[in-house]
């Protein structure tokens, strides 16, 4: 018979009743107890030694999405606040496979060779979906992971682009207290991440490939925009010659865009990641990069920029997350959605009445 299990005789799939299992292997074995909770002055003073494992667990403390975790968390960012701003903030972005991880890899190496601490941090907005970011994970920073002054953190995974690249902005917050005077922060070169990204960095660089001749269409106006620096990665072997031509079309581009915000020229230079060639050659540019905006007062002016800018984006997110999380008002959404989908009503007025009647549950409170 082909398929037994259909005959009624069959036992194949029947549980059979089991014992009861030990509920420990161990009998002499403690309980574990949990770990208290610091409290925020705790959580400070560790950050503040720059202890690891505190700071790990603080920036769990911002991921959280418990109430009283979010409180904590807030007070610690606060307190850790002054003592926070003193490090390069450099924002890294590439399409997957342009190199990221290997790169990041021997800058952070060369980074640490000339002294200091390196935070490497990611936004990741796919994360949201599969529940977990590879972005900014130690497996793929063999060298820098076993490093003592390399603290490594995956991008958040909960919440919306916003909400993870606040989690991210508050993070920094939080190495720069403990000390870490270099901060990466990695994404993916697709989607909004990077917008995000350059909102809270000094120096944005953007990973590109040599590709086949056509490399400009690719990518999108605005990433090239944003980018202080482009680095052309794979310029090795038999590569180095489309590298070099990828260098210069890119550098023709450039001159077709107006000219940045702090007047900085952007820079495009050709590098192995995997043979570390030229790397000294990119980290040059960032230096000079640092060394000019400080001289010309930009880089204070865009750290307020920025701050301002997080200030109104935390309003408008906690704004929306207040809004959408009222059940009458999803109720109202779900009824005025099918009126404007059947043309009974227009967008606009459709969206009137779902906000008056916000509005109107606000002044009820
Ligand atoms: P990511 O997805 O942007 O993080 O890219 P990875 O760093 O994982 O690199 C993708 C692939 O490109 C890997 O197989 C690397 O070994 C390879 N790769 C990275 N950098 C270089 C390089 O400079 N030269 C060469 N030939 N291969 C590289």
């Amino acid at each position: 018979m082909e398929h037994p299990e259909n005959d009624s005789s069959y036992r194949g799939l029947q549980v059979n009743s089991g014992v009861a299992s030990q509920p420990c292997v161990n009998p002499y074995r403690r309980p574990r107890r949990k770990r208290p909770e610091p409290t925020a002055a705790e959580y400070v003073e560790g950050i503040l030694k720059g202890d690891v494992s505190m700071l790990g667990r603080a920036v769990t403390l911002i991921e959280s999405l418990a109430p009283q975790h979010q409180a904590l968390a807030q007070e610690v960012i606060e307190k850790c606040l002054p003592y926070s701003g003193n490090s390069r903030r450099i924002g890294i972005t590439g399409v997957p496979g342009a190199g990221k991880s290997t790169s990041i890899d021997v800058f952070g190496l060369h980074v640490l060779r000339q002294g200091g601490k390196l935070a490497v941090l990611a936004i990741d907005p796919s994360s949201e979906r599969t529940s977990g970011s590879i972005l900014g994970d130690k497996t793929r920073m063999e060298k820098l992971s076993v490093q003592q002054d390399a603290f490594i953190r995956p991008s958040p995974s909960a919440g919306s682009l916003g909400g993870v690249a606040r989690k991210t902005r508050e993070t920094i917050v939080l190495c720069e207290a403990a000390g870490y005077d270099n901060i990466f922060v990695e994404t993916v070169g697709v989607g909004q991440s990077e917008t995000a990204v350059h909102s809270m960095v000094d120096f944005f660089l953007l990973i590109q490939l040599a590709g086949t001749g056509d490399e400009l269409q690719g990518i999108k106006r605005g990433i090239m925009e944003m980018a202080d620096g482009i680095v052309i990665n794979k310029a090795d072997g038999d590569n180095v010659d489309r590298a070099n031509l990828a260098a210069a079309q890119f550098r023709n581009a450039l001159h077709l865009f107006p000219p940045t915000p702090s007047k900085w020229v952007p820079e495009v230079i050709t590098y192995s990641g995997y043979f570390e060639l030229n790397i000294d050659k990119v980290w040059d540019m960032i230096d000079r990069y640092f060394k000019y905006v400080k001289e010309t007062g930009y880089f204070e002016r865009k750290r307020q920029e920025q701050a301002k800018y997080w200030m109104f984006e935390t309003i408008n997110e906690r704004l929306r997350d207040n809004f959408y999380a009222i059940p009458e008002i999803q109720a109202l959404l779900e009824q005025k959605e099918l009126r404007v989908l059947n043309n009974e009503q227009s967008s606009f007025t459709a969206a009137h009445d779902v906000l008056e009647r916000y509005f109107s549950l606000l002044r009820e409170k």
